[in-house]
């Protein structure tokens, strides 16, 4: 113990601790290798050589403190928590099978999709200024142009980005939020407050011919609610402008324009269309070649 008259020094009492001893001499080798020759492009963090702590020298004395890679990191872990809370919490949100891992390599440059991929590649790329602001994006279109494929996309690099992001089709969407009411092991306040949080949500599908008034409404709670809390929230719908003002009150479709700007046409051919014509194309070829294989087998 360190008495108030004792003439030892903070360093030479830190140094004759066996404790800060071992700790004194990791600093020492860390100081080392982050001051060495090392070559430092092995690393992912050239600034701490993936230490996460950053070791200064003062006379034979080592100090160390957090690299920012740490701090990234554990953002990172805690983004990737919440992001789970949502899943678990969003049912609807599982992300499809066919929609996993694209990229935009995916979504072709074609005729009447360009500037649709535009928006979404802008918006991808200053998502920070997007997201501070709360602005989303609206897709229109018809059927099998691509929204959905585009907007999972996006959600991805945002994710990628380290945001929190639920992509839902809002059928299915109400559908949850409906179960959570007679369910006692379902929270439908931990489902709402999930939507309301997440950093980006996605609503597919929002075409009003298939909703009720009561399921419009649930929805424009969660949307009404992001919008004033600055969430951006990214909505596809097959109708265009004036089909929405048709559908859903117009208090709601000016507030969604209001916030995201006027809507985004993803047009061009159907992309499912094109799918099937591929799909009926190679099936053709495979069946000349099994007919010349029997014949030639007779
Ligand atoms: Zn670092």
């Amino acid at each position: 113990m360190i008495t108030q008259n004792s003439k030892s020094s903070t360093s030479q009492s830190m140094t004759s601790n066996p404790i800060n001893k071992v700790k004194q001499l990791r600093y020492k080798q860390i100081w080392e290798l982050q001051n060495g020759e090392v070559d430092k492009s092995q690393f992912v963090c050239q600034l701490c050589c993936d230490k996460e702590i950053v070791v200064s020298k003062a006379g034979d004395k080592f100090t160390a403190e957090d690299c920012k890679c740490r701090q990234e990191k554990e953002i990172k872990a805690k983004k990737e928590q919440e992001q789970k809370k949502y899943e678990q919490n969003i049912k609807s949100a599982e992300i499809r099978e066919e929609f996993k891992a694209k990229t935009f390599k995916d979504f072709k440059w074609l005729e009447g999709k360009k500037e649709a991929k535009l928006a979404a590649m802008d918006y991808v790329e200053n998502f920070d200024f997007y997201k501070e602001r709360g602005i989303g994006l609206t897709f229109i279109g018809k059927c099998g142009r691509g929204k959905t494929l585009l907007s999972h996309i996006i959600g991805q690099e945002a994710i990628n980005k380290g945001y929190t992001v639920i992509n839902t089709v809002a059928k299915e969407f109400y559908e949850d939020i409906k179960a959570t009411y007679n369910n006692p092991s379902k929270n439908t306040e931990d489902l709402v407050s999930s939507a309301k949080l997440v950093d980006l949500l996605i609503i597919d599908n929002l075409n009003a011919e298939r909703f009720g008034s009561d399921e419009i409404d649930k929805l424009f709670i969660i949307i009404n609610h992001r919008i004033e809390n600055k969430k951006p929230t990214i909505i596809n719908s097959t109708g265009d402008l004036d089909y929405l003002n048709k559908k859903l009150a117009p208090d709601h479709v000016s507030r969604l324009i209001g916030k995201n700007g006027e809507p985004i046409k993803v047009g061009g051919i159907d992309m499912r269309v094109k799918q099937g014509e591929l799909i009926t194309d190679l099936r053709n070829k495979n069946i000349a070649k099994l007919k010349r294989k029997l014949s030639d087998a007779k």
